[in-house]
């Protein structure tokens, strides 16, 4: 008798069988408290896993700060790079002459702070399963994506094929401050044919996103505290003020319809400014002398990350001057953290052909394109490494924000979408032994 499943509905149903194992996965990569500089424990855990669960060849590559700073892409960074490497488990393709590509599939294991955790109505280490959803924080964004181009590979595997050409898995830290574990493993020569990174933007390949950019603002009024009578000096809380007041009018000018490039058209408001953390004063009799404000800002693609904070740099020096204290006093600058730019890729490119064969197969539905208005580790391959990349993942809501939550059919579905595009780009075959 001839057979009548062919691989690719082999695979969806050992993805439907190994579906609760996959939650469970997830819950466990979930439950790793790994804000950055705590990606340690995860990242040992995932390379344990690849080695024994997966048979797959791993290396990991630690972030070596003085190989990569003079790179294109590099960010400068506080945290140690000590015990935090990025993993990356390799399946050799045994049939090259295929004609199969090579592929890489990458997820960032960093998860942003769960402060305030008093506002979360469970435990955002929990990973908490309810109804339809699970909630917790980096489930969405993107331990789910995570686990889904894992459990892609599995399912492969479980199903008796292997991929015929090159395939390999990396997990990456710092993802939501620079980007450098990134940076770190491509230019240690850890690349492929095209890259696919299941940012839960929705399953909806990305073809543009923004750059970013962090800057420190100090304001330092300690010169001019007055010490006459009245003890009233300049204070450096209120100076503040002004700083804000500069970004929000910043944030209107660069969301100004004729600044927006065609991929952003669109938007209302793509280019998001935002004060991340303010600190200032340590008694409520006690003027403060003071502040620091860190401060985001998006960026076009096509912007260079140095003009993009020059921009702002200059905004604010301009917007301040009407205040006599500030103009005399001017705010410094601090770079740190994220020097990203933006990116487009070339829809024509064989990557979203595919892409969308395998979103139809799966879905029966056709995926339309998205510019994203965030930052990912997209662009390096994309703008350094002349190789094509798309985000295309999980959905929910909340990210980096309290209760945050995924939808679990969509992570099903992702895993599905990512085990028949592998098929599709890499080629399979059955595997020695199997019949
Ligand atoms: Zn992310």
């Amino acid at each position: 008798m001839t057979e009548t499943i062919n691989p690719s509905q082999k695979i969806s149903a050992s993805v439907d069988k190994l579906w609760e194992e996959e939650i469970e996965f997830l819950q466990t990569i979930a439950r790793f408290p790994s804000t950055i500089e705590y990606e340690g424990s995860l990242q040992l855990y995932l390379k344990n896993f690849f080695q024994n669960e997966l048979q797959m060849d791993v290396e990991t590559v630690d972030v070596d700060e003085k190989e990569i700073s003079s790179l294109p892409g590099y960010s400068p960074s506080e945290w140690s790079y000590a015990g935090r490497p990025v993993v990356v488990a390799k399946a050799p393709g045994s049939s090259r002459d295929s004609g199969g590509k090579s592929l890489l599939f990458q997820g960032h294991v960093d998860v942003v702070s769960p402060e305030p955790k008093h506002k979360w109505s469970v435990d955002p280490w929990g990973a908490h399963r309810i109804g339809d959803r699970m909630y917790g924080r980096g489930v969405l964004d993107m331990k789910s994506g995570v686990a889904a181009m894992i459990y892609a590979y599995k399912a492969i595997q479980d199903a008796g094929y292997e991929p015929s050409a090159d395939f390999s898995i990396k997990t990456v830290i710092e993802e939501e401050a620079t980007g450098n574990g990134t940076l770190a493993a491509a230019n240690a020569g850890h690349l492929a044919d095209a890259v696919l990174i299941p940012e839960p933007f929705g399953q909806c390949p990305s073809t543009a996103q923004l750059g970013s950019i962090w800057l420190r603002i100090h304001i330092d009024t300690s010169s001019n505290l007055k010490s006459d009578q009245t003890g009233v000096g300049a204070n450096a809380i209120e100076k503040a003020q002004s700083v804000i007041e500069a970004l929000q009018s910043y944030r209107e000018y660069v969301n100004r319809d004729e600044q927006k490039p065609p991929e952003f058209a669109h938007m209302t408001e793509p280019i998001d400014v935002e004060v991340g953390t303010m600190h200032s004063g340590d008694f409520a009799s006690n003027i403060p002398v003071e502040a620091t404000l860190e401060v985001r800002s998006a960026i076009y693609p096509g912007k260079d990350p140095a003009e993009g904070k020059q921009d702002l740099i200059d905004w604010i020096l301009d917007k301040t001057k009407d205040d006599e204290w500030l103009r005399e006093y001017p705010p410094s600058f601090e770079s740190f953290g994220f020097h990203a730019e933006g990116m487009v890729m070339p829809e024509e490119d064989p990557l979203f052909a595919k892409l969308d064969e395998a979103h139809e197969m799966v879905t029966g539905k056709q995926c339309g394109r998205q510019a994203i208005p965030v930052t990912t580790d997209a662009r390096y391959y994309g703008l350094y490494y002349n190789t094509p990349v798309t985000c295309y993942g999980p959905s929910g809501a909340k990210m980096h924000e309290p209760d945050e939550w995924v939808d679990l059919e969509s992570i099903k579905n992702v895993t599905k979408v990512y085990a028949d595009f592998l098929i599709r780009w890499c080629g399979i075959h059955k595997k020695e032994g199997e019949s």
